[in-house]
């Protein structure tokens, strides 16, 4: 292998050009800095591992990201508004129900196929002419004074490249975060979500159905063309067996778990599997090294957090390189004292959501009688307490403690 010493200096190389790393690129461009965006797999349609079949319920914070950099009008068309969420227990007596009328809201948030977030995310990094280095694989992080270097493989040559700020959106195994001293703590739920989409006898009329089963929760979520994105999650032991399953076997199985609030379920598309973890930075940044989106937290998909967190960690940089750039003429995109203002806003959004999360995940996971009954109790008290609802709604719709400028539809 060639290895070549180019030296480029950059304000900022987003490492990962997934759905978060790639919205950042965008997000940045206002601000006119040196960024280029590294990506170890070339968008082309939904082979990409981070654009694949999956569906994404977006919050309202996130729509509004994806308005400021002009990704929501080509999203638009294929987005399916939900109107209402139907949360229920398979085989008990609790359920809750959230709607969008009652929160003075024209939907609660809208579900995205995750090839289509990608196709218009590439398109968007073109229009704009960022400089997208793909395929293009990082394989080390090393310090350099004032600045951080990336070696990066393209075509099996090796090129390295410096920036004031490394921003490492390189997914839930990030290799930057290691690269970078930061621990992370792994807890593995011993469960995978099976997802795919599915034709049904009644029309989903925009609502999203969350349901809690012995073996996990499932959810059925509205898409276009009427048909329904499934997530299904059962135990990893038998994720094999699931996914071995006839198209017939599976309908049939997933019908009993779900019921025929939709009917009957008449066919099913191709299934994908995502073992499930969470994975948590203990940072969100070491010295000139920004941590987020997955890199930082992955969440279980129950609550349907783990894009929209990442994406308002994109919108909080965002702003506070905006901040530092308009308030100083010496301004460094990777200062220490910018980072440690990121992570703190960071830490406290993810804490919260990451403790929902896994507290949601724990709770439908418990088979004790009595721990079943405060949570069927608590399902229809949630119901009865619009409170609650309100809180529950404001977390489905992207509210946390302090929200970026750019999740509230402000300029950045
Ligand atoms: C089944 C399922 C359902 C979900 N549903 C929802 C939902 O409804 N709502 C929601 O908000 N979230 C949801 N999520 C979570 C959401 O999908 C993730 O949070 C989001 O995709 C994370 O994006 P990311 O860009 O941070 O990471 P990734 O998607 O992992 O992207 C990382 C990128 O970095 C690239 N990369 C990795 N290593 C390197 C390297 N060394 N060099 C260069 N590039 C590299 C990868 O190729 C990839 O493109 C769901 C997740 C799952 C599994």
């Amino acid at each position: 292998m060639n290895a070549s010493s180019e030296n480029s200096l950059y304000d900022l190389l987003i490492c990962g050009g997934g759905l978060v790393g790639a919205s950042l690129a965008l997000m940045l461009k206002p601000l006119g800095l040196r960024v280029a965006l590294i990506e170890a797999v070339k968008f082309e349609g939904a082979a990409h591992p981070s654009f694949d079949e999956r569906t994404t319920a977006l919050a309202n914070g996130s729509r509004r990201v994806f308005e400021a950099i002009g990704v929501w009008p080509l999203l638009q068309r294929t987005a399916t508004p939900i109107r209402r969420i139907h949360v229920s227990d398979q085989g008990r007596f609790g359920f809750a129900r959230l709607s969008a009328e009652e929160q003075g809201l024209a939907a609660l948030g809208h579900v995205v196929p995750n090839w289509q977030m990608g196709a218009a995310l590439w398109q968007r990094l073109q229009e704009e002419g960022i400089e997208v280095i793909a395929p293009a694989r990082v394989i080390k992080l090393s310090a350099a004074e004032s600045t951080r270097r990336v070696t990066i493989e393209v075509n099996g040559q090796t090129r390295e490249l410096s920036a004031r700020l490394i921003v490492a959106a390189d997914g839930a195994q990030s290799l930057l975060r290691e690269a970078a001293g930061i621990d992370s703590t792994q807890v593995d739920y011993g469960q995978t979500a099976i997802i795919s989409n599915a034709l049904t006898q009644r029309f989903h009329d925009h609502v999203a159905y969350e349901r809690f089963t012995p073996n996990g929760p499932l959810a059925v979520l509205p898409l276009s063309d009427a048909r329904v994105g499934l997530i299904w999650t059962v135990a990893s032991a038998q994720a094999d067996t699931v996914m071995g399953w006839s198209d017939e076997m599976f309908l049939s199985n997933f019908q009993q778990a779900f019921g025929f609030r939709l009917g009957r379920m008449l066919k099913v598309g191709a299934r994908h599997a995502y073992p499930l973890s969470l994975i948590r930075a203990r940072q969100h940044y070491a010295p000139r090294v920004a941590v987020l989106g997955n890199a930082a937290q992955m969440l279980h998909p129950i609550a349907g957090q783990g894009l929209n967190l990442g994406l308002r960690d994109a919108a909080s940089l965002a702003e506070l390189l905006a901040d530092a750039q308009r308030a100083d003429t010496h301004f460094d995109a990777g200062c220490d004292e910018l980072l440690s203002h990121y992570a703190a806003w960071r830490q406290e959004d993810s804490k919260r959501i990451v403790t929902f999360t896994d507290t949601l995940v724990r709770l439908f996971n418990q088979r004790l009688g009595l721990l079943k009954f405060a949570r069927d109790a608590g399902l229809l008290a949630f119901d009865l307490m619009t409170g609650a609802k309100d809180a529950m709604a404001q977390l489905s719709m992207g509210a946390s403690t302090r929200i970026p400028r750019l999740a509230r539809g402000a300029p950045l």
